[in-house]
């Protein structure tokens, strides 16, 4: 039997490609530095776009099965007073957009990776790259590997990046804190609209509240700047509360949301602007183009980038190193002016330098 393709990282990106090149024929396998108990994502938003590259891999059902649809984007003053401003959230896109924890897309797409007998080491980390001949050695914390080709989807914190681009910026704060929560209560002036994408004006930078059907009304903010770094944030409920103050609409969800419910952390992007592949190694996901939760497409991004990653490789000859440069420069003009126009617009949205 070949040599499986590696994937370093089994998050949304590195799943999501492993079905993919499964799919395709490719025989691969994911090496995982963590075990699979939830991690402790919050909640994600797929686009029509990240909806589509599911079917596409195989993931649909699935993925539908874990999701809630969202419907409008709706503004509402700070008591929950409709603004007249309300627009399809998708931009009418037809595919709609679906929101779900990170567990819940990562849960879906681990169990169709194993459905279909795609091997995932789990607590198994990539810990240097290099070449060797026509192929190249990956080095992990439970020994070397080789392939014909690895595909980076370590996340924002790569090791694989550094391999492709020894000149790559470290990741960065964009100056914000973003908090996450759930509560049983409804926004006032909502009490109907499960799905409804419903931006609150409140004392935050942004708060966005959204009713849902099954699990009470799932909430996001962002407030600046970041709290000192090595500065433990014990109470990040108690840290919002000082930001909100205690009147509005938003006030009343945090206040009605139960402290260990609410989880907050300083998002980063990556304002790299260098190659996605060198060699035989090359990146997708938040390890090539992370950007700030500002504008929620991180997760779409990443399946878009497994499903066409999978088609350019489809009927490539890996051991043709020609072929295999072609493929992945194809992949590249694909996919890195939208993963780059994400992060330029979410860096705006959050105030931070436009790399
Ligand atoms: C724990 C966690 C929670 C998150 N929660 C949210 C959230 O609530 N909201 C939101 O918008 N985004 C969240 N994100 C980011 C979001 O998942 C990504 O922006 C997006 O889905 C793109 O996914 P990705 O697969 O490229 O990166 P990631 O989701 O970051 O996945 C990277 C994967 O690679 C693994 N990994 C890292 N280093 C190594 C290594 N050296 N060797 C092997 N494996 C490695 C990680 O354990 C992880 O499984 C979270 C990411 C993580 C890791």
């Amino acid at each position: 039997m070949s040599e499986p393709v590696l994937v370093a990282g089994g998050g949304v990106a590195g799943c999501a490609t492993a079905l993919g090149l499964h799919r395709a024929g490719i025989a691969v396998e994911i090496l995982e530095a963590r075990d699979d108990t939830d991690d402790g994502g919050w909640f994600l938003v797929v686009g029509g776009p990240g909806c589509r590259a599911l079917r596409t891999l195989g993931a649909g059902p699935a993925f539908e099965a874990v999701s809630r649809p969202l419907t409008d984007l709706v503004v509402r003053d700070a008591d929950g007073g409709d603004t007249g401003v309300r627009r399809p959230l998708s931009g009418g896109d037809p595919d709609g957009s679906r929101m779900l924890t990170r567990a819940e897309l990562v849960g879906a797409l681990r169990t169709e990776t194993d459905r279909l007998g795609i091997v995932r080491h789990v607590r198994t980390r990539v810990t240097g790259v290099g070449a060797a001949g026509s192929r190249v050695q990956v080095e992990t914390d439970r020994g070397p590997r080789t392939t014909p080709l690895l595909i980076g989807a370590d996340g924002i914190g790569s090791v694989v990046r550094g391999h492709v681009d020894p000149s790559c910026p470290p990741p960065r704060e964009v100056g914000q804190r973003a908090f996450y929560g759930r509560t049983p209560l409804r926004p006032s002036g909502a009490e109907t609209e499960n799905g409804a994408f419903t931006v609150l004006a409140s004392a935050a930078q942004a708060f966005v509240a959204i009713p849902t059907a099954q699990d009470g009304t799932w909430w996001f903010a962002r407030t600046g700047p970041p709290r000192p770094a090595g500065a433990p944030d014990a109470d990040p409920h108690a840290t919002l509360t000082a930001a909100l103050g205690p009147d509005g609409t938003a006030a009343a969800l945090l206040a009605a949301t139960a402290p260990r419910d609410v989880g907050a952390f300083d998002p980063r992007d990556l304002p790299y602007l260098g190659p996605w592949w060198r060699g035989r190694t090359v990146l997708a996901g938040d390890e090539a183009h992370a950007a700030s939760p500002a504008s929620g497409l991180g997760a779409t991004l990443a399946c878009e980038d497994a499903a066409a990653l999978a088609t350019t490789l489809q009927n490539t000859d890996l051991t043709d190193h020609a072929a295999v440069a072609d493929a992945l420069t194809h992949y590249q003009r694909l996919r890195r002016p939208p993963g780059l126009a994400n992060v330029r617009a979410s860096a705006e949205r959050s105030g931070s330098p436009v790399p």
